[in-house]
């Protein structure tokens, strides 16, 4: 089974990532945790690509198709021969991500960014997204705190309102296998909320 985790910067995915991994583990379940974009070397040398590029001025479609890319080979070398081993994978992002970020944060429009994902996909697709939400002023403050001395920038903030945005449309538009978890909550009980989902797929 193909589980993904889904949410904004700073709704506690990563943390509740880990968390199932332990709790899969302890259920002797054969699985794989994995991040985009995924530990494969092309991967990671698109990952710099992207990462950079405050210095290389770069377009936004050049973006998303890098991201693209980096998942099709992720998909190509790491998740589709885990699934198909009978492994189950569980990965922090995946295209919804995309959907949100380039499609609506840098504007290029879902169906488009959609498209150039699907070439990459080789069909596969969730069959449970866990989608993290929460209240896009309350990670504003957290990170402002976190990095406290660092002045949030104006556009930085309107990004992560419009990827926000991006996610509540995403919500409606393609709702198939999502679960929707309230990240607001303490990690225990995010965690138990993600637990239910997840024992609901497996058992
Ligand atoms: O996974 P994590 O929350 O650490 O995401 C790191 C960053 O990668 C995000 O803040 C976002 O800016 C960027 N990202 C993106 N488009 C994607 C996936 C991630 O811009 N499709």
């Amino acid at each position: 089974k193909f589980i993904t985790l889904e949410g904004p910067d700073g709704s506690g995915k990563s943390t509740i990532l880990n968390l199932i991994g332990d709790y899969l583990e302890r259920k002797g379940i054969d699985f794989i945790i994995s991040r985009e974009p995924g530990g494969t070397v092309i991967g990671e040398k698109i990952r710099d690509i992207v990462l950079d590029n405050k210095n290389t001025n770069m377009g936004p479609e050049t973006e998303a198709l890098l991201y693209a890319a980096a998942r099709g080979q992720h998909v190509y070398e790491k998740i589709m021969p885990a699934l198909e081993s009978g492994k189950t994978v569980v990965c922090d992002r995946f295209v919804l991500s995309s959907l949100a970020y380039q499609g609506v944060g840098r504007d290029l429009g879902i169906e488009k960014v959609k498209m150039i994902n699907d070439f990459g996909l080789r069909g596969i697709y969730p069959d449970l997204i866990l989608f993290f939400h929460i209240d896009p002023e309350l990670t504003l403050k957290r990170k402002m705190l976190k990095e406290a001395g660092d002045r949030l920038e104006q556009e930085g903030a309107e990004f992560h309102r419009k990827v926000y945005q991006g996610y509540m449309e995403l919500l409606k538009k393609y709702p198939k296998n999502i679960k929707i978890i309230d990240a607001d909550k303490s990690i225990n009980e995010v965690l138990r909320q993600s637990i239910i989902e997840v024992e609901n797929l497996l058992f």
